[in-house]
């Protein structure tokens, strides 16, 4: 398919601090734009100006969240060239959420080239500061044009690019965690394996519940028993317990993480023993209370890994290794980033270059 392309006219300023980048909050010159119905399959390729959709009030999206989305990020290393971070898997997974919400797949390599295309035409907008990245946000959504609920007729994918700030501007601060009881995020069955938008719509309560006692995000419990470990916020979640990695294994209301992945696949190629099991709450808490829990980190693409500092739960607050960044974190930090901004070797084929 040929990608048509309508140039940005009047292009926006780059923001010229990119110390105040933050996250999502500016976006580049361009996007891409795709349509798909059921008789012509996906059409209309484009790269156009970045600008506002105009969408017929019934769509699909607006009523029953018939969306999904990805996030990953371009970095720009040192000699100039800009990287995806295994961007193959990214597109693997929005296929895996395309099917679970009844919306069409993409062809995986077509995806990945029209991304290259749209990055290569907003390349000034890669910042070029330490920790600094492009964040991509590809996502779809379901616009039919009348109100049934049913199988969806006429979809749009979309890219946008948002240049983002470091992730740790501040340098990595173990942040403070509370164990979440009541609400859910996820349900086998449901839809906690899709990255599709309301998994984050109904997550929102819980975090600010969260946030107004001093926690920056909640651990979320299975959404039957209450009892087992799942995530971390909109990260996965893993610990160092006796001495061993471990992490909840994929149960169908996890979302399978890249990061993830990649660390599970860095620890094994390096010999280390890396767990992916049923974790209880019990287990977990018996672990701070006695000083086992040597480590926990949450992991994601905006992050890497985050270290948790405290664990709250029932009204008692856990500290861990002191509150301090544990050695496998921080190795697993300079191990990834190093990849990511071509610092360190890439013996997994991690990187893609767009070129
Ligand atoms: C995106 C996401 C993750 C992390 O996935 P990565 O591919 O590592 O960025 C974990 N949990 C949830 C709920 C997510 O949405």
């Amino acid at each position: 398919m040929d990608i048509q392309i309508i140039r940005n006219a009047s292009p926006a300023a780059k923001p010229a601090d990119e110390g105040k980048l933050g996250f999502g909050r500016i976006f580049t010159d361009h996007m891409f734009t795709m349509e798909w119905d059921r008789e012509k399959g996906w059409h209309d390729a484009k790269i156009e100006p970045f600008g506002n959709l105009s969408i017929h009030p019934a769509s699909t999206v607006l009523h029953y969240g018939s969306e999904i989305f990805e996030g990953m990020k371009a970095y720009r290393w040192a000699d100039g060239r800009i990287v995806l971070f295994r961007p193959q898997e990214n597109f693997a997974r929005m296929n895996r959420s395309a099917v679970r919400m009844g919306l069409p797949e993409l062809d995986p390599d077509f995806a990945l080239r029209s991304l290259k295309e749209l990055i290569k035409i907003d390349a000034d907008w890669v910042p070029h500061g330490v920790g600094t990245s492009l964040y991509i946000r590809p996502f779809m959504i379901g616009d039919d044009e009348h109100l049934g609920v049913h199988s969806v007729q006429h979809v749009r994918y979309l890219v946008i690019l948002s240049p983002s700030g470091s992730y740790y501007a501040a340098g990595i601060n173990p942040v403070d965690i509370m164990i979440e009881d009541a609400d859910v995020r996820a349900v086998r069955g449901g839809t906690g394996e899709a990255k599709c938008g309301g998994n984050y719509g109904a997550s929102v309560r819980a975090g600010e519940r969260a946030e107004q006692k001093g926690y920056a995000q909640v651990l979320w419990l299975d959404g039957v028993e209450r009892k087992y470990i799942e995530e971390v916020g909109s990260m996965n979640i893993m610990f160092k317990i006796k001495g061993k990695v471990c992490t909840p294994v994929l149960n169908g209301s996890i979302l399978p993480g890249i990061t993830r992945k990649s660390i599970l696949e860095l620890l094994r190629s390096e010999g280390v023993e890396a767990e992916e099991r049923r974790i209880s709450l019990a287990e977990l808490i018996d672990a701070a209370q006695d000083g086992t829990l040597e480590e926990a980190w949450g992991c994601g693409t905006a992050a890497v890994v985050s270290p948790v500092g405290h664990l709250a739960y029932e009204g008692k607050v856990y500290e861990i290794n002191g509150a301090k960044i544990g050695p496998v974190t921080q190795h697993l930090y300079d191990e990834l980033t190093g990849i990511q901004w071509g610092k360190r070797p890439d013996p997994f084929n991690w990187i893609v270059p767009v070129e």
